[in-house]
């Protein structure tokens, strides 16, 4: 099969044909008909997290066709997603307490065994998700964990109906967050550079929209930082009113700078990471994404055109959410 290959960090991804996966129990192998791109695979990519094992197929945004190994739940031909949360051991205390997503032994798609970037992906048939026949290929690749993962962030941030909510950056996760939070009637206020994601902002409801360095005019609630940077979460906590929460949407943080403790964490305001997802989270937000109609507009790119797909997500050039089509 044809697939884009990770040998070496910051070496750009070779086009070349692979042996394609072969069955193995309680898997599926997949035809991948669509891969989006994450800012997560430009951080294994770049090294910000280690490499475990190369050469690797990265992408972890999957949406694919059932080819081998059918089950009564999943028939050949079904259309399936598969997210980041790629398999978990199901017996560590982490899954015993349904936590999944902070499994002691976990499965990263696209990181810890190959992903998407391919024209086949071999899955585990557990984790992977049944998809909204509303939404098509390209449509429904972003919501898999840019959509999936702001989702959690909403909920790790405890956002209730009405409340006010900052949103900072605003890439693929913020720009589907912010409709979820539009569905729960909440007031949304976004700070990002980027004029083009001023403007999405404004089209897709924000009741107030600043630069990276403004500072809302309210006291909010939550706030979701987006941005691989401490100091934007810094921002961010200086924008909450009393026992407000944080919520980081990163995988890795470019540093924590010191800050002023009586200042920006007393008042009982709480800093929290998000990490990896569980599938409940995953069938509920594609739930929920097919009743409100989320649909984000992608920028596609080919299979051979796998480096600059990385590339405008690394200098958010494209319009949109990135997407890899075999
Ligand atoms: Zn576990
Ligand atoms: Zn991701």
């Amino acid at each position: 099969m044809k697939a884009a290959v990770l040998h070496a960090n910051n070496q750009p991804l070779q086009i070349e044909e692979v042996p394609r996966p072969t069955l193995k129990p309680n898997h599926l192998l997949l035809r991948v008909l669509a891969c989006g791109v994450c800012r997560t695979d430009l951080h294994i990519y770049e090294g910000d997290i280690p490499l475990i094992h190369q050469p690797l197929i990265l992408g972890h945004q999957i949406v694919g066709e059932v080819i081998e190994g059918a089950t009564t739940e999943r028939p050949a031909g079904t259309r399936v997603g598969v997210s980041w949360i790629g398999g978990t051991d199901g017996a560590c205390p982490f899954c015993l307490r349904n936590e999944e997503n902070l499994c002691d032994d976990p499965t990263f798609t696209g990181y810890t065994v190959n992903g998407g970037y391919a024209e086949y992906a071999l899955v585990r048939s557990d984790f992977t998700f049944p998809l909204p026949v509303t939404l098509d290929n390209t449509h429904v690749a972003p919501l898999l964990c840019a959509g999936i993962i702001g989702f959690r962030s909403l909920r790790v941030a405890g956002t209730q109906p009405g409340e006010r909510v900052g949103l900072f950056g605003f890439g693929a996760s913020a720009s589907q967050a912010i409709e979820v939070l539009r569905h729960w009637n909440c007031d949304v206020f976004v700070s990002t550079r980027g004029q083009s994601h001023r403007d999405q902002a404004a089209q897709l409801g924000a009741t107030w929209i600043g630069t990276e360095d403004d500072k809302p005019p309210v006291e909010l609630d939550r706030a979701i930082t987006f941005a691989p940077s401490g100091a934007v979460v810094l921002s961010a906590l200086g924008s909450l009113r009393k026992g407000g929460v944080v919520a980081i949407n990163a995988i890795h943080l470019d540093q924590m700078p010191a800050f002023d403790y009586d200042k920006l964490l007393w008042g009982e305001r709480q800093i929290r990471s998000v990490a990896n997802m569980t599938r409940k989270d995953a069938t509920d937000y594609l739930e929920l994404a097919a009743e409100i109609g989320i649909k984000p507009q992608a920028q596609v790119f080919s299979l051979d055109q796998a480096n600059e797909a990385l590339q405008a997500v690394k200098n958010e050039t494209a319009n949109g959410p990135v997407v890899i089509l075999p």
